[in-house]
């Protein structure tokens, strides 16, 4: 994993910024640009060279996780602001960019009154723009991250009963994550019975698996640094002509959609596919979220399939797609994957069971 190589690209696109240094202070672009994975921490690329900025907590674990790096450790009593100041004059910059998407107004209006002389530039998506396309690292750890998750499944699906609550099967499940070898859930599981499937976000409750015929799992794993995000729906009881119509509808949302995932395709031409079929089965109002969106160090991150989304995908891209059909006071059906764009087409990464056949799961009692 060459951070170098990643800071020396990003150091090469500030001068199109109209920028000479850039003060990193989004903690997942800090991760992305040096391997460190603790927070509290800012990273300022400058001509010759980077600085990290950060306090004697983190001493140890930068040594270990970005060798090489400058250090700038303040030690107590001197404020991240007054580190910041000091860098910035010490490497001679004459025009800061900042990221304007994470840094808050405050902090901004401090570094602009104490760096009167210096220009100060908002920049936006510097580091997320190298961050959409994944390199054979990243996709490797995105894979890491999918296996654990999709292990973690298979196994809940035997230990589910009809008296265990939602809040149950989702710590279950996170649990399972970590032993296959999860650092953490990628995000809080999300279990939904019946009705509470209707939700998109719904958290999980103290309802019984057993009280409802089939129940919807959002899930993902964090290897470390990469996260998987997944959804299935599991029947659980007697499966409803209304119930097999919309899952029918909504798996071949998703393998449409699939299928058009390619290079130069725009993303809101992916959305569109999934939207118009699922228009066709009369449920148009009953999507009201975007296909996809892309993950890596975050669960939630560039591109988007959406209806707005302009962005033309690339091979190297890593999205999530996942149709729904929500109904409320019934429930809900999303089917999620995670889909690499290749240089052919796509490859679909996730494996987990997704016909409706393979979707019954007999809970067994108490013994
Ligand atoms: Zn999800
Ligand atoms: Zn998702």
């Amino acid at each position: 994993m060459d951070h170098h190589a990643r800071r020396d690209r990003l150091r090469r696109n500030l001068k199109a910024a109209g920028i000479d240094s850039l003060l990193v202070t989004d903690f997942a672009n800090v991760t992305y640009l040096t391997g460190f994975t603790g927070d509290d921490s800012y990273l300022l690329v400058h001509r010759d060279g980077d600085l990290v900025l950060s306090d004697p907590r983190y001493t140890t674990q930068l040594e270990e996780q970005c060798p090489g790096v400058d250090l700038a450790i303040r030690p107590p009593g001197v404020t991240m602001l007054q580190a910041v100041v000091r860098a910035v004059r010490s490497v001679g910059c004459r025009r800061l960019g900042i990221e304007g998407d994470s840094m808050t107004v405050s902090l901004r209006d401090r570094i602009a009154e104490k760096l009167s002389k210096i220009g100060l530039a908002a920049t936006s998506g510097l580091v997320e723009r190298l961050r959409l396309l994944k390199d054979r690292f990243e996709v490797a750890r995105l894979r890491t991250a999918i296996d654990q998750a999709e292990r973690a499944f298979a196994t809940l699906r035997g230990l589910l009963r009809p008296e265990m609550t939602e809040k149950q099967a989702a710590d279950e499940l996170e649990h399972q994550c970590r032993l296959f070898g999860a650092k953490d859930a990628a995000f809080p599981t999300i279990v939904a019975t019946g009705p509470r499937a209707a939700l998109p976000h719904a958290t999980p409750t103290e309802r019984c698996l057993g009280d409802e015929p089939f129940v919807l799992f959002d899930w993902g794993a964090n290897e470390g640094l990469y996260r998987s995000d997944l959804t299935r729906v599991l029947v659980t009881g007697r499966i409803s002509p209304k119930f097999e119509r919309i899952y029918q509808v909504v798996l071949e949302a998703q393998r449409r959609a699939i299928a058009a995932i390619r290079p130069g395709v725009l993303a809101h031409d992916v959305d569109a596919v999934a939207r118009s079929c699922i228009a066709e089965a009369g449920y148009g109002r009953r999507f009201r979220h975007g296909l996809g969106h892309g993950l890596g160090l975050l669960v939630h991150e560039s591109p988007r399939l959406a209806v707005q989304s302009q962005t033309v995908l690339k091979a190297g891209m890593v999205v999530t797609v996942e149709p729904g059909v929500y109904l409320p006071g019934w429930g809900g059906v999303r089917i999620e994957d995670d889909v690499l764009v290749t240089r052919a087409g796509c490859e679909v990464l996730t494996h987990s069971p997704k016909r409706l056949d393979e979707m019954v799961c007999l809970m067994r009692g108490n013994p």
